[in-house]
């Protein structure tokens, strides 16, 4: 089979969705491997580490023309998407919920586009495929460092001649697989560390990684199916957003992840809340999005000071700040997906395999995806939460 790697176009993306191990790994199982040329630049693998590797160097427009499989990081762009062919395989992380227009898109070109991010993340077998996690895991560690280097105090308790330093106290909101991270990274950092999540479930993992888990009496419980959590109801979130706005004013670096797939970043920290922290108190939200995200006012991708001199940054890409790792990381997803999927040298959809049915967002010309394929099912992106 002939994979191709396309550059991103994306604004800010440093990503390469192949790195030269993971080229070495596919043609040990015999495919031949075309790389666009320069798409390693951001990531620091230039394109003769891909040759090395026994990769090809293409132009955009010969590897679409040419290629059974593309792989890439993002969504691929207009022009790249008006040259693919019927029966192409496309893998990417598409973001695909709530965007059927897109989803139509693709189906349109007769490819077959697989989304990395949709990885049902509970199947054992996915571990290995599942990007999100992999992102996830990064943009959570890069996050608590973003904190750190935006606070204009210290982390750590520091006893010096010239005075002594008492540590920052951080408060991670929503400790899925970003959030543990940033707790763990805090907490290496010297930070006094709180959490909370709706999910009662990660109160464990919070305390094993060194912090505190924060729970709500005005609140119950709220896990959801396939180890998410479910969204709240009216009542429960401005119930959770009133109680949690007093522990928001005793912290100076507040981290927000939390997130229901699918739905719009859950509003956790008021204008109000925001008004009760001190100047000079930092707020990473890694929900930032055009939707809104867990903290009012944030911005996606930019950095915005309140009035009482919070700073908030809305962190949208944290993974490809650290191109390499995240590069690495995410080439072993794809590549074992891609793997996962081959039979006898093509891509072979079997839609009645859980995993593919997770991922496969298109094939023959259709939106196949179960939370896609009627126009409203499972596309609802507007929580309320706002
Ligand atoms: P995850 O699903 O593993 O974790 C999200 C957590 O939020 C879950 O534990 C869930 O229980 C919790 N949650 C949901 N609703 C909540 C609520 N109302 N109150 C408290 N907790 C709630 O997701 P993840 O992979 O850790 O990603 C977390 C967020 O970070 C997502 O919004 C994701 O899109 C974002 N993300 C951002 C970047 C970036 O660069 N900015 C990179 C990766 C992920």
């Amino acid at each position: 089979m002939k994979v191709a790697v396309l550059k991103e176009t994306a604004p800010g993306e440093r990503r390469v969705a192949l790195v030269p191990e993971a080229v070495t790994k596919l043609r040990a199982a015999g495919h031949e491997v075309m790389v666009e040329a320069g798409a390693g630049d951001g990531a620091w693998l230039s394109d003769d580490t891909f040759t090395e590797a026994g990769a090809s160097i293409a132009s955009r427009a010969d590897l679409v023309a040419t290629a059974d499989a593309i792989l890439t990081v993002g969504r691929p762009d207009d022009s790249a998407i008006a040259s693919f062919h019927p029966g192409q395989g496309v893998l990417g992380m598409f973001a695909p919920l709530g965007d059927r227009a897109f989803a139509q898109r693709l189906a349109d070109t007769g490819i077959t586009a697989v989304s990395l991010d949709l990885i049902p993340r509970t199947l054992p077998r996915a571990q290995a495929m599942d990007a999100l996690t992999s992102q996830a895991n990064i943009a959570g560690y890069k996050a608590a460092v973003l904190a750190a280097d935006t606070f204009g105090r210290f982390f750590p308790l520091l006893i010096t001649a010239a005075g002594t330093a008492r540590p920052a106290r951080v408060l991670v909101l929503g400790t899925g697989v970003a959030g543990l991270q940033a707790i763990g990274t805090a907490h290496r950092l010297g930070a006094v560390v709180s959490a909370y999540d709706v999910r009662p479930e990660t109160k464990t993992e919070t305390e094993s990684l060194g912090a505190t888990f924060i729970e709500l009496t005005s609140v119950g419980p709220a896990s959801g199916e396939g180890g998410y959590a479910r969204a709240l109801t009216d009542e429960e979130r401005q119930a959770q957003q009133e109680e949690l706005a007093g522990h928001i004013a005793r912290h100076d670096v507040v981290i927000t992840t939390a997130q229901v797939p699918g739905r719009r970043p859950p509003l956790l920290v008021t204008g109000d809340a925001l008004k009760s922290m001190t100047a000079g108190s930092v707020i990473v939200d890694m929900g930032a999005s055009e939707l809104g995200g867990n903290v009012a006012g944030s911005r996606p991708g930019e950095t915005v000071v309140t009035e009482n001199g919070v700073t908030i940054v809305g962190a949208t890409n944290l993974p490809s700040a650290m191109p390499a790792a995240s590069s690495a990381m995410y080439a072993r997803n794809i590549s074992s997906l891609l793997l996962y999927l081959v039979k006898d040298g093509s891509i072979a959809v079997d839609l009645s395999d859980e995993l593919q049915r997770g991922v496969v967002i298109t094939y023959e010309g259709r939106v196949v995806h179960p939370a896609l394929a009627e126009p409203a099912g499972g596309t609802d992106v507007d929580g309320a939460s706002h």
